[in-house]
């Protein structure tokens, strides 16, 4: 579904991306796991076009749209969810989702983002800036899911949360997955990302330094002693 080739992007003279090249087949769940600034976000922002490329090729469905501008990426079905969220504070609940469908302009409705996250129901009406941490990056979910995406980019949805908001977030996203959602994950709890991921990549200073099925990196002992806290 996405082939992506010796990416490279750039902050002025700073270079953030340098040789990444990656694959994420349909139905799949990849992992990018990485320090903290090693370009993640950065990945996933030049991904959804958010950030330029400065060079490289990145390919969705066999089309290269790496020119291509952020709307036009979301009509494709690229969506990404933001690190820290980035839901809309004083629009409601459901004026937030409503905004997730905008690229879409059809007449998408709430109901399956109801049915995943019923808190989200239940305080539709309500400020999303009233939410708790992981309430909003419930939202921040649905809002994606408003726009149908074929490729979800997740980025840090466990961030700020507790173990047990994590695990629950982790579910869900694991469950989008079976439900046969695309899905490139980056996250620094890279335990959790790879225990759902079928494949991971690891990122360092902006470059792909290792590869693999969730599980092997799990026991690799560098991915252990660098990510994993062992
Ligand atoms: P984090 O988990 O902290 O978000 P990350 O792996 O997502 O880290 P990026 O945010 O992509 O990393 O940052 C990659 C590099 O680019 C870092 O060195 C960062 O300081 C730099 N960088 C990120 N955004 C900008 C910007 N807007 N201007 C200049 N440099 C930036």
């Amino acid at each position: 579904m996405l082939e992506v080739a010796a990416l490279a992007s750039r902050y002025g003279r700073i270079p953030a991306l340098d040789q990444v090249s990656l694959r994420v087949a349909e139905g799949e769940l990849v992992a990018i796991v990485g320090a903290n600034g090693a370009g993640k976000t950065t990945l996933l922002k030049t991904l959804s076009g958010v950030q330029p490329a400065s060079a490289g090729s990145v390919r969705f469905q066999g089309a290269e749209i790496v020119a291509e501008r952020p709307r036009t990426r979301v009509q494709r079905g690229i969506v990404q969810v933001p690190e820290g969220r980035q839901v809309f504070g004083p629009l409601s609940v459901e004026d937030n989702l409503a905004l997730g469908a905008y690229a879409r302009g059809s007449a998408a409705t709430a109901e399956r983002v109801y049915a995943m996250f019923p808190v989200l129901h239940d305080k539709k009406r309500e400020p999303a800036g009233t939410l708790s941490g992981g309430q909003q990056q419930m939202l921040a979910i649905g809002r994606a899911l408003m726009a149908a995406p074929k490729l979800l980019l997740l980025d840090e949805p466990s961030m700020g949360l507790s173990p047990k908001l994590v695990a629950e977030i982790f579910g869900h996203i694991a469950a989008l997955k079976a439900g046969g959602t695309t899905i490139l994950l980056v996250d620094q709890n890279a335990r959790a990302a790879l225990a759902i991921a079928d494949r991971g990549y690891v990122l360092e200073t902006g470059r792909i330094v290792g590869e693999g099925p969730a599980a092997e990196l799990l026991h690799d002992p560098q991915v252990r002693q660098a990510y994993l806290g062992h």
